[in-house]
């Protein structure tokens, strides 16, 4: 989508700091960082969030995205101190983009429950 800013990034038509890429899925730094570690992954192809990710393309969409997270967590040393994956989705998950996007957080512990 040409007014996605998520798939602007994927396409390098917006600059990035990236982390991690494969055909299917893009890591990278996150604007207005929540912890020392805070990594977007977003899947290449769009789509506004994972209920929209449907049949075994949308299964494939999303586990292909959730796979990349946790390889970056693991090159970015989060394996032993452990990390959040978080997707949040629509108004009340406090979704600002509208392409579906995991943030991987690390480096500090986290509170729960989440504001
Ligand atoms: P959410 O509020 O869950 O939709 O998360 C959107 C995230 O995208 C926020 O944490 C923003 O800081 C981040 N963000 C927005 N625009 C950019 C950008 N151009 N590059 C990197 N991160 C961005």
């Amino acid at each position: 989508m040409n007014d996605c800013v998520f798939c602007r990034i994927a396409s390098g038509e917006i600059p990035a700091t990236i982390v991690k890429r494969t055909p299917e899925a893009v890591a990278f730094r996150d604007l207005n960082p929540q912890a020392p570690v805070h990594v977007l992954v977003i899947p290449t192809q769009h789509v506004d969030s994972a209920a929209q990710a449907t049949g075994d393309a949308g299964e494939a969409l999303l586990g292909k995205t959730m796979r990349l997270a946790v390889e970056v967590a693991h090159d970015l040393g989060l394996d032993g101190p452990g990390y959040r994956l978080v997707a949040n989705t629509g108004v009340d998950g406090g979704q600002s983009v509208p392409h579906f996007h995991l943030h991987l957080l690390g480096g500090r512990r986290m509170d729960w429950p989440p504001g």
